[in-house]
C-alpha cells in the first residue's frame, strides 16, 4: 500500500461538522488527528505529520506540552470560570502585570480570539474619539490586509471572496498599499515611497485610527514589509493625530523573532491586538491592550462614556493559567524565538535556488515564498494544494495560501525536523 492510501484510510467526512475556510464539494476528507507531540500531529492512520504552520500560527510550544497541560488542569481544578465584570483572580492579574510590561501598554481587555480582540481595539479607537466630544470616522486599514472574519474585522481586511457577500454590511476604509518586500528587492524603496504619498493623502481627512500587521500580513501571503517603512507610518499617524493599532494576533509572542513585531520595527502603537501564542496556542483568547491615554477616556461619570462591550468567556481562568505559563517558557528560553530566523536562513537560501521558487522572505520564526506559477497568483491557485499533498504524502502538514508557501513551525521543532521540511519541499518542488 502507498503511504498517501494508507493515509486515505484514515480519513473521515463526518455527517455533523462543518469546517472552516472548506469547500466540501471538492474538499479532500479530514484525517483524525489522536494526539500531539511536540513538533508532530499523530494521526489515527498514517505515519506522525510535522505540524510546519503550527495549526494555524498558533501552536508555540508544541503540542501537548506538559507544562501548559499541568498548568491548565492545576488551574482547572482550583477555579475554572467566573463572571469577570463583578470579579476577578489572580491569573488574570498576572498577565495582565506581565503583558503591560512586555508590550508597554498599561491596560487589558479581554474577549475570546483574534477577531474579537481587533473588534474591540476598533470599537475603542472609534469611541476614543466619541468621549473627547471629538468624533473621527475614518479607518485606515492596508491593501492585502486580514484581521479576522467578524464584521468590524471584515471590513478592514481586504475585501476579497472571503467578504463579499456581506459587502453592503462592511463599513467603508481607506486603503493604503502594502509595500510588500524579499530578498533583493530593488523596487522597496519605491514601493514605500508610493505607499506613504497615499498614506499621506488619505490622512488628509481626520482619522480615528490607522491599523496594520507589523512587520508581516499573515493570511494575505506572508508578505513583510521593512521596519523603516512602519517607523514611516508611524510618524504620519502621529502627525494626523490618529491612534495606531497594531494587530499582533500573529506576530506577537516571539513570532517575528522579538516579543512583539512593533517592537523589533522600533514602533509603539496605541492599541494591540493579541491572540494565537498567547496562551501558548492551546486554548482561545484574545485581548486588546491599550495605553492609558486611551483609557483614561473611558473613565467618568457619564455611562456613556463607558466600554460596554464583554464576553461570557472574559479572562477566562483557564487561558489565562495557560498563557502565563507560556510567558514562562518563552522567558526561560528567549533565544528559541530570537535565534529561529538563523536556523531558518541557511535552508531558505538553498530553496530559493530553485527554478520553481521566487520572492523569498523571512522574519523571525516564518520563513515563505512565491511559487513560480502558472495562470493568477492568488488564493485559489491550484499550485497550493498540489504542493500540501505532495508534503502530506512525505510527512509534513503545510498549508499554501494560493502559491504563496511558508513554513511558521512550533519553537519546539527540532533541527532534524526543520530539516526534513525543507528537504520535502524542495522534492515537492521538483515534482510540481
Ligand atoms: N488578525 C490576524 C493578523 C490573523 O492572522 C488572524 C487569524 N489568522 C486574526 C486576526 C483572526 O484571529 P481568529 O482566527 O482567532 O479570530
Amino acid at each position: 500500500m502507498t503511504k498517501a492510501a494508507a493515509a486515505a484510510m484514515g480519513s473521515i467526512r463526518h455527517p455533523n461538522l462543518w469546517p472552516p475556510f472548506t469547500q466540501m464539494a471538492s474538499a479532500a476528507n479530514s484525517q483524525r488527528v489522536v494526539s500531539g507531540e511536540g513538533a508532530l500531529l499523530i494521526r489515527e492512520q498514517g505515519e506522525p505529520l510535522i505540524d510546519a504552520i503550527s495549526s494555524w500560527w498558533v501552536t508555540l510550544h508544541g503540542h501537548a506540552h506538559p507544562v501548559l497541560a499541568k498548568a491548565i488542569a492545576d488551574q482547572a481544578a482550583r477555579l475554572e470560570q467566573v463572571i469577570f465584570a463583578d470579579f476577578t483572580h489572580e491569573p488574570a492579574e498576572q498577565l495582565a502585570v506581565r503583558l503591560s510590561g512586555l508590550c508597554g501598554l498599561q491596560r487589558l481587555f479581554f474577549s475570546d480570539n483574534g477577531s474579537t480582540a481587533v473588534e474591540v481595539a476598533l470599537k475603542i479607537a472609534c469611541q476614543w474619539w466619541a468621549n473627547r466630544g471629538q468624533p473621527r470616522y475614518q479607518i485606515v486599514a492596508f491593501d492585502g490586509a486580514y484581521h479576522g472574519d467578524t464584521f468590524g474585522a471584515m471590513a478592514v481586511g481586504e475585501r476579497n471572496l472571503f467578504s463579499a457577500p456581506f459587502e453592503d454590511k462592511l463599513f467603508p476604509v481607506a486603503r493604503v498599499p502594502w509595500p510588500t518586500t524579499w530578498w533583493d528587492d530593488d523596487a522597496v524603496e519605491a514601493k514605500e515611497s508610493a505607499a506613504l504619498e497615499v498614506l499621506e493623502r488619505v490622512l488628509e481627512t481626520p482619522t480615528a485610527a490607522v491599523i496594520l500587521e507589523p512587520l508581516l500580513q499573515g493570511a494575505g501571503g506572508m508578505a513583510m514589509v521593512r521596519p523603516e517603512f512602519l517607523r514611516q507610518v508611524e510618524t504620519r499617524t502621529r502627525q494626523a493625530g490618529a491612534l495606531l493599532i497594531a494587530d499582533e494576533v500573529l506576530t506577537g509572542f516571539g513570532r517575528c523573532g522579538d516579543w512583539f513585531a512593533s517592537r523589533r520595527a522600533g514602533i509603539r502603537p496605541d492599541l494591540m491586538a493579541l491572540s494565537k501564542g498567547l496562551t501558548g496556542g492551546c486554548l482561545p483568547m484574545g485581548v486588546t491592550m491599550a495605553s492609558e491615554a486611551v483609557f483614561e477616556a473611558f473613565v467618568g461619570d457619564d455611562p456613556c462614556l463607558t466600554l460596554w462591550h464583554g464576553h461570557s468567556f472574559t479572562a477566562n481562568p483557564l487561558g489565562c493559567a495557560a498563557a502565563n505559563a507560556s510567558l514562562d517558557l518563552l522567558e526561560r528560553n528567549p533565544a528559541a524565538f530570537q535565534q529561529f530566523e538563523q536556523r531558518h536562513r541557511p535552508h531558505l537560501e538553498r530553496l530559493a535556488r530553485h527554478r520553481k521558487v521566487q520572492h523569498p522572505r523571512l522574519t523571525g520564526t516564518v520563513a515563505g515564498f512565491d511559487l513560480v506559477v502558472e495562470g493568477s497568483s492568488g488564493y485559489l491557485n491550484p499550485a497550493g494544494p498540489k504542493l500540501k499533498r505532495l508534503a502530506m504524502e512525505n510527512g509534513v502538514f503545510l498549508r499554501p495560501l494560493g502559491q504563496v508557501v511558508y513554513l511558521l513551525p512550533p519553537l519546539c521543532i527540532s533541527d532534524a525536523q526543520l530539516e526534513r521540511c525543507y528537504s520535502v519541499l524542495e522534492k515537492a518542488l521538483d515534482q510540481l
